[in-house]
Order: C-alpha cells, then structure tokens, then sequence
C-alpha cells in the first residue's frame, strides 16, 4: 500500500499521464456531449498520452473522431478526411492502448448487427470493455459525420438531425471503437460505438451499417476506466441527472 502511494505521487508529480495496461481513459461524459458541451477539454497531443486507439469527436462537434496507431483523423460532415494537429482538441473521447489479445479472421459475408454478433461469441463477458478493431474489405460502409457547431450550442439530438450521411461501395479499410457494458448508460454508450476509416485515409465517419466479406478482427478486453471531466463552469451548469437513453438512441441511428 505504501509503496502504492509513493508511485501515485511519484506519477502525480512528476505529470506522468500514461494510463496502466488495460485502461479505457474517457474525456467528459456521453451525456455531457448530448447536452450541447462541445468545447475541447484536452488537446489531441494530451489525448495520445492515454493511448494510441480511439473514437470521439472535436471541438465545437466538429466531425468524428478517429484514433489508429497513434494517428488522429477527423472525419468532417463534407465528406472529408484529415489528420489532426496535436493542438486541436476534444470535449468528448475514449482511447486504450491498444494491445490485442484475441485476433480471429472472420470469414464470411456480415452486416454490422452479425459482425457485432459474431465479436460477442469471441468476447462473451459483457461486463468489460472491449475495445475492437476490424481491418477488412466493405461491400457496402454508411457513415455519417456532424457539422460544426456555433455557439449557442444546440443539443446533439438537434444537431443529428442535420448530419451527412455517406454510402460508399466496395472500399477496405478499418472499423474501430468500443462495445461498453450496460452499467455506462449516461457515461459513454452503452454497447458498440463503432467509426470507419478507410485504407486510403480518403472516406471515414461514425458507422451506422456495412456490409463486409471478411477481414481480420482484433480484440482488447478492458478491466480498467479512467474518466476525466471538465472543470469549468459550462460543464458545471449542465443538468445531468437526467435520464438521455431515448435522446442517444436517437443519435447514434
Ligand atoms: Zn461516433
């Protein structure tokens, strides 16, 4: 215990911010992001301290978020994709180290409800954090991506109803993100949260169907939840003692 305390503070003065093995660190709350708090909390360069695989979204709701071998992409409501600087930042992510320990193929023809069938046979504990990487060749990849946004901000139940959405066909690339277990509601989404980014780094957004024909599957249990919220006054002033299931249902369709 004591030797615990003297590495805590070691870590703690030191600024040490790297998270241990295992860790699913999280800006801010899914609530938090459906109640309109959109400003940065913490820069991309900061972001990647925690890890180097992720999701999430940008300043002012500007686009999706996309983290892959200690890259960030921002998948932006006009269709395109660009890597991020180290100095943009995030009111909204989730990111792990990514370190696989499961890494079936999976062969046949699936859609994302059978794909994230065929991941829960592979990850049947539903009660971690699962962090799920797909590399494979898409029949069939709709995404969508949200618009900036401008203060005031608009509830994010407001502001999906203007997303663009984007079907494209027959393009290989990567799904990402998380299957987070029920307990998370109002913290992150409960279940799979899942973003697309093409080989090419051209075509990406937040999935909401494909089709694939297989592909490689790799995924990373997570014991370990580390959040950080915002401390400042428009965080503060949000009601988040309500119940938003209904409001994120809507958003994540
Ligand atoms: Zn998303």
């Amino acid at each position: 215990m004591k030797r615990w305390i003297t590495l805590l503070l070691l870590a703690m003065l030191t600024g040490c911010a790297t998270a241990p093995k295992n860790t699913l660190t999280q800006i801010s709350t899914i609530d938090a992001l459906l109640a309109g708090a959109y400003d940065g909390q913490m820069s991309i360069g900061q972001l990647l301290r925690y890890g180097d695989f992720g999701i999430g979204t940008f300043d002012a709701l500007d686009g999706e978020m996309i983290v892959l071998e200690d890259q960030v992409y921002q998948a932006r409501a006009d269709g395109t994709v660009q890597r991020m600087p180290a100095n943009a930042t995030t009111p909204f992510a989730s990111v792990v180290t990514f370190r696989p320990d499961r890494t079936p193929g999976l062969t046949s023809v699936l859609t994302k409800k059978t794909f994230e069938n065929a991941v829960d046979e592979y990850a049947p504990n539903q009660n971690l954090f699962i962090a799920v990487r797909f590399d494979g060749y898409f029949t069939s990849m709709k995404v969508r991506s949200v618009p900036k946004q401008d203060q005031p901000y608009a509830p994010l139940a407001e502001v999906a109803k203007e997303q663009s959405v984007f079907e494209y066909i027959g393009v290989s690339g990567t799904v990402l993100g998380f299957r987070c277990p029920a307990f998370v509601k109002g913290v992150n989404v409960p279940g799979y949260h899942l973003h697309f980014i093409s080989d090419d780094k051209t075509r990406g957004g937040h999935i909401l169907d494909f089709t694939t024909v297989g592909g490689n599957l790799q995924l990373d249990a997570c014991n370990r939840f580390y959040m950080m919220l915002p401390d400042e006054h428009r965080f503060a002033a949000l009601d988040l003692a309500k119940d938003r299931s209904i409001e994120l249902e809507k958003v994540e369709k």
